[in-house]
């Protein structure tokens, strides 16, 4: 039986901590349930917002006026290949997971298993469907990489599996940032790996985010998507010094920084001392003080380096920052 609350404070739920009421909010555990809660708000003639861990949202001080729907419809399976799949997918392991999974829980289970591909993602929060949904990535490896097929409750109601092509991966997108679908179920493909050789890697990227995400932290996660160099003017990229660009992206952050965003204060609201694209609610923050904010530093990157800077972070009933 499903439990509905009216106007709940999306700001328990979001790991900024900030956001309105939402006008009704249930969890889901399994995919009947999140079929009924879908079904309870098409009666209601009410639109709906399914989330993960809220780990990438920065909701209106307002709230919203809809069904948000917690994803926690969770399982790891192994998938077992018979005939012509077996030959397709030679070497390796098929992985399916429920998209409610936390990402970290499968991320543990692979090292586990020993199984390398996905190390890079460890300490990313939030689930396997938002990671998708966006495309996290981290360290040089995207949650795409080993994706082999998708399967969604599609806006027609209708279960389908779509391959990786169709699910239209780019650097921090997919198909799934432009309709409604709702991811259900991923199936991965994995190597074997070097079980010494996957837990150093873990070790040392928990490390390095440590420094950068300090526990308790009030964030979306970095709050612009970096530049994929290739897709930059040549005179712009003259202007950066090759060094700066990692993974074949410019950081948003150096821009940042280099319009001195890093420690700036509004009303609960500080970019990181140490990370210019990392807005903090360091207590009290609000919607409104995080886009003036925002606002601000890309208005002084676009004067200054003519790039205009994109949020990563999914706005959630609140206007575009240009
Ligand atoms: C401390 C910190 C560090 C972070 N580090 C990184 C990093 O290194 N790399 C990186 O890429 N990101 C990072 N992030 C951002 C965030 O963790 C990722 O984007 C994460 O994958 C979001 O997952 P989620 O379940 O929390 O999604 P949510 O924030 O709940 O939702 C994000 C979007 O996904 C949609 N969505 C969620 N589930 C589904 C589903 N099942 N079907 C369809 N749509 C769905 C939602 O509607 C929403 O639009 C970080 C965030 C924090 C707070």
């Amino acid at each position: 039986m499903l439990k509905f609350k009216d106007n709940y404070p999306m700001s328990q739920i979001t790991t900024l901590q900030i956001g309105g009421p939402a006008k009704k909010f249930v969890k889901v555990k399994t995919e009947e349930e999140l079929i009924e809660a879908i079904k309870y708000a098409k009666d209601q003639l009410m639109s709906y917002l399914i989330i993960g861990g809220g780990s990438n949202l920065l909701v209106s001080d307002e709230g919203i006026d809809c069904l948000v729907i917690k994803n926690e419809v969770s399982g790891i399976e192994e998938t077992h290949l018979r005939g012509e799949e077996m030959l397709l997918h030679l070497g390796g392991v098929m992985l399916s997971v429920k998209s409610g999974t936390l990402l970290q829980d499968f991320v543990d289970y692979t090292i586990e298993n020993e199984f390398s591909g996905l190390q890079k993602l460890t300490g990313i929060p939030g689930t396997v469907g938002g990671a998708v949904y966006g495309n996290a990535g981290a360290y040089g490896q995207t949650i795409s990489d080993h994706i082999i097929s998708v399967v969604i409750l599609s806006e027609a109601k209708n279960i389908t599996t779509l391959s990786k092509e169709e699910c239209q991966f780019n650097y921090r997108d997919s198909i799934f940032k432009q309709n409604h679908d709702i991811i259900l179920e991923v199936t991965f493909k994995l190597e074997s790996g070097d079980p010494e050789a996957l837990q150093q890697e873990v070790k040392e990227i928990l490390a390095k985010r440590l420094v950068k995400y300090p526990p308790g932290i009030k964030c979306p996660g970095s709050f612009f998507k970096n530049i994929v160099a290739e897709t930059l003017p040549k005179d712009i990229l003259d202007r950066i010094q090759p060094e700066k660009i990692v993974y074949g992206k410019l950081p948003a952050g150096v821009l940042l920084e280099a319009v001195r965003a890093k420690g700036k204060l509004l009303d609960g609201i500080e970019i990181s001392p140490n990370h210019a694209n990392l807005f903090i609610n360091t207590g009290g923050g609000t919607a409104k003080a995080f886009c003036e904010l925002a606002k601000q530093y890309a208005q002084k990157v676009k004067e200054k380096f003519g790039i205009t800077l994109e949020p990563e972070v999914q706005l959630i009933n609140l206007p575009l920052l240009n």
